[in-house]
């Protein structure tokens, strides 16, 4: 699907509307002209609409933080597919860990919403990572596999082609501390080889992004590894000049 590097950007609940104009506006013109990776940013839902007029027609796709896997409703609070798609969205990232230890989502959630998600033609970006006591207990192939099954529950191979996995240790995620490339090249195998058990999707068909404390200084080795096809940042994706020097790494 998107076979060069594939750099993305969380923002979290970062930025208004004019700070990110103002981000975006400076990012574009950082990163004009690079076409050998696919690069996307996933602002706040308020400022989705005014981002997704000033991507347009740029190298830089938008995407959402988390969407609702109804199609409208009383749903208080929620945002929809359609929505998203309205303003421009082509990605949304969903089951972040942030959105599965603060808020509660479960993989019964997650699957709903990553199978709306595909239904709606955006492209998920499913999140999956272990907390640090679950990696020191030697249970990571364990709980990725939980959340790879159940959150891909009921797919098929096609369903699955379209779909992004992001490799986040929830210990690595705004904590300074990176999974060595080593330790991530090594669940980003598993996580492969669990998708062509699955669902006979070959390696070299799958998109899997590490994340957690991604920076220019450590970009490299990251993507060095064989089985690193791109990173999900987060904090250092709201420096334009971070950002981009991550994207032209
Ligand atoms: C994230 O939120 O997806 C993330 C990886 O955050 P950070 O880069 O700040 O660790």
């Amino acid at each position: 699907m998107y076979k060069k590097p594939f750099i993305a950007g969380n923002w979290k609940m970062h930025k208004t509307v004019s700070e990110t104009i103002e981000t975006l506006e400076e990012l574009k013109s950082l990163v004009k002209g690079v076409s050998d990776r696919t690069i996307m940013v996933a602002p706040p839902f308020t400022s989705l609409s005014d981002a997704g007029k000033l991507l347009k027609d740029s190298n830089i796709f938008l995407g959402a933080q988390n969407m609702y896997f109804e199609d409208k409703g009383a749903y208080t609070g929620e945002i929809s597919a359609d929505m998203l798609l309205e303003v421009g969205c082509k990605f949304v990232i969903l089951g972040h860990s942030e959105r599965r230890h603060i808020f509660g989502e479960s993989d019964e959630i997650i699957n709903k919403k990553v199978k709306k998600a595909l239904q709606k033609g955006l492209t998920p970006i499913l999140c999956v990572g272990e907390k640090l006591e679950e990696r020191e207990n030697g249970m990571v192939e364990e709980v990725i596999e939980k959340q790879l099954e159940m959150g891909l529950k009921s797919l098929t191979k096609e369903d699955v082609l379209n779909i992004i996995v992001a490799y986040e240790p929830v210990w690595a995620i705004g904590t300074g501390k990176t999974a060595s490339p080593e330790d991530a090249n090594s669940v980003h195998k598993f996580i492969k080889d669990s998708l062509k058990n699955i669902f006979s999707v070959e390696e070299d068909k799958s998109i899997i992004l590490y994340g957690g404390s991604v920076k220019p200084g450590n970009i490299v080795g990251l993507m060095e590894k064989h089985f690193i096809d791109g990173v999900l940042v987060g904090g250092a994706s709201l420096s334009p000049v971070d950002f981009s020097k991550i994207i032209k790494f």
